[in-house]
């Protein structure tokens, strides 16, 4: 499986264009990532998004302006929406996991909203 690349999951540029609404991700193995900020804010990991158990789960309806982003030691992004929450850490694991680019998206867990295992994040 691609995934098991681990160059699948060291992204080399990140962009997100001022008033856009997709997030590109470009990958070390070669992969260009697309992330709609919806999605993203939708799967928002944080507990006060998700719970403390369960499948993490789509949540619509919240902001998905994106004012920020941030790296976290090395393996993660931290978004701040246009709203203030900033909480969710998404690993590059769950960030590649979230790919809604032409290649990824059927058979991904975004084309069909389902719950994706918590150890994915
Ligand atoms: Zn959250
Ligand atoms: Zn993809």
């Amino acid at each position: 499986m691609a995934d098991q690349d681990p160059r699948a999951i060291v992204p080399q540029a990140v962009r997100a264009p001022m008033g856009g609404d997709t997030v590109e991700i470009e990958w070390a193995d070669g992969h260009r990532g697309i992330l709609p900020n919806a999605l993203l804010r939708g799967y928002c990991p944080c507990a006060s998004c998700q719970g403390h158990s369960g499948q993490i789960r789509f949540v619509p309806g919240h902001n998905a302006v994106i004012d920020q982003i941030e790296e976290v030691g090395s393996y993660a992004l931290q978004f701040t929406w246009g709203d203030g929450h900033n909480s969710g850490i998404f690993t590059f694991r769950y960030l590649r996991r979230l790919c809604a680019c032409p290649t990824c998206l059927p058979g991904s867990p975004v084309e069909a909203r389902t719950e994706i295992p918590r150890s994915a994040t």
